[in-house]
């Protein structure tokens, strides 16, 4: 039996551009617009590429795990015991 729990959260906003090609976007030129075969340009193009196996890693794996996943429960809270005054009245 397997069991485990899984939470992935990962937030990076990452602006960045090739200091010899400012131009250059690996999204839209991909491999073939690096220009010279630019260091800078690839490091760019190896993160987009990073980005995309990321994303198709996780994807991948809700689909796989979904018929076996059970669907999160909402938190149910203990009912909270009524409210008992502990402090004698000490006015007696
Ligand atoms: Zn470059």
């Amino acid at each position: 039996m397997m069991k485990f729990t899984f939470k992935l959260k990962v937030t990076e906003r990452i602006t960045a551009k090739c200091s010899r090609h400012p131009r250059y976007n690996p999204e839209k030129e991909g491999r073939n617009g690096i220009k010279g075969g630019c260091s800078g340009c690839f490091a760019l193009f190896d993160l987009y590429q990073s980005r995309l196996a990321l994303e198709a890693a996780v994807q991948k794996f809700q689909r796989l795990a979904c018929p076996w996943a059970r669907p999160r429960q909402p938190r149910t809270h203990k009912p909270t015991p009524p409210v008992t005054n502990l402090v004698e009245d000490e006015s007696r």
